[in-house]
């Protein structure tokens, strides 16, 4: 009647904390230029990188304008919100 059942508790408590949460990298906020791929950490700065080019007349971004442009018109969002959903990484 020897009871070895008890010790086994001790043993599993330092194997579980070998596995960190990886929530940890996620803190800056990023949205990408989905027409030559240039990430941004804010929006607005995305908005004027679009906007720019558009005034250049490049083609890309121009489609890209057109799609966030067309988007904002049905949802009665503003540019930028529609780029801040739609972009985002
Ligand atoms: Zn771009």
């Amino acid at each position: 009647m020897s009871s070895l059942s008890v010790s086994a508790s001790s043993i599993s408590k330092t194997e579980n904390s070998s596995i960190p949460s990886s929530k940890s990298v996620s803190t800056a906020p990023c949205w990408k230029c989905s027409a030559c791929g240039k990430e941004f950490n804010d929006v607005k700065h995305l908005v004027n990188h679009i906007t720019f080019f558009v005034r250049q007349k490049d083609k890309n971004h121009l489609e890209l304008y057109r799609k966030i442009k067309e988007s904002s018109d049905k949802s009665s969002k503003s540019f930028t919100q529609v780029v801040e959903e739609m972009l985002k990484c």
